[in-house]
């Protein structure tokens, strides 16, 4: 045994099986033990590629007694590898805490670089790359959300999101709210799997889009930074009838003048116009 063991922080696979390291592999084979998220759903990933290494739990409800446990293998010389249930540690899940534990205890911690589903949507947006800020999940509480949103708001910076599929429609309201329902997004669901799909489209679009279409399976949400109105690299960007900017702008919070003031604004037309074409089409 080494003096002192070591930490690794394992990126998984945040669908498609294949997303892992060679290296990754060797030393989930190679290690004394590996600090899972979800032992059970780890299980499925070491059993793919024939590992046998031992398991044990580490998450967000026992990373105090269990941090400390791993802390003391690694202080006796032990090799501990920790994975989450996808992607990468630490980003939106367990892993950040044990790395802090271990660096405060003088351990090496060593990254296995993998898949990462905010940096993957990202790099696929069509969006500014030359900056960026992870905001990841926004709060439940209505009152914090908005008081971050209305922070990162003026953000010059690409902007990234996690979400959970039942709770996207209120998210994207809300963004639409605060950063603007003309923003350009991307809605980034199921990457690497059979349904990736990626919507290039306004906040506003966005909502419109979800409200006719029950949001499915995992979705990482990326919007331009403040004031970014340089056009899509994606020239095939979906395109929005009058009606459709319209509700998104009052699915966004905007009341009906409004609304049709930036329905006005987004197709280059006036107000008369868009009046005249909701009437004639009510
Ligand atoms: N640690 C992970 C990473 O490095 O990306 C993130 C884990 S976080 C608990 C889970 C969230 O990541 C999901 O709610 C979703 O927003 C995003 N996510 C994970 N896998 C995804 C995928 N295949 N497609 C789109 N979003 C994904």
């Amino acid at each position: 045994m080494n003096e002192t063991g070591q930490l690794y922080l394992c990126g998984t696979p945040i669908g498609n099986l294949g997303d892992i390291t060679y290296r990754a592999v060797e030393m989930l084979r190679a290690a004394d033990v590996i600090a899972a998220e979800d032992t059970r759903h780890t299980r499925g990933l070491l059993a793919h590629y024939d590992i046998h290494t031992p398991m044990v739990s580490y998450h967000e409800h026992n990373k105090e007694e269990k941090g400390a446990e791993l802390i003391a293998r690694m202080q006796a010389g032990e090799t501990v590898v920790c994975v989450s249930d996808a992607g990468l540690p630490g980003i939106a899940d367990p892993g950040g805490d044990l790395a802090r534990r271990a660096v405060a205890a003088g351990i090496p911690v060593t990254p296995l670089p993998g898949a990462n589903a905010a940096l993957s949507a990202l790099i696929c947006a069509g969006l500014p790359l030359d900056g960026f800020a992870f905001v990841g999940f926004l709060p439940r509480k209505d009152k914090k959300r908005r008081e971050l949103l209305s922070r990162v708001a003026a953000y010059p910076e690409t902007l990234i999101f996690y979400e959970a599929p039942h709770r996207l429609r209120e998210t994207l309201a809300v963004l639409a709210e605060i950063l603007g329902a003309e923003r350009r997004a991307c809605a980034a669901r199921e990457l690497t799997k059979r349904f990736e799909e990626f919507r290039r489209m306004t906040l506003g679009e966005l909502c419109a889009h979800y409200r006719e279409n029950e949001p499915r399976g995992e979705f990482v949400l990326i919007v331009a930074g403040a004031d970014e109105d340089a056009p899509y690299a994606d020239a095939a960007a979906p395109q929005m009838s009058l009606a459709e900017h319209y509700a998104a702008h009052i699915a966004a919070g905007c009341g009906k003048k409004e609304a049709m003031r930036r329905t006005a604004q987004d197709l280059g037309i006036s107000r008369r116009d868009v009046y005249q074409a909701l009437l004639a089409e009510a």
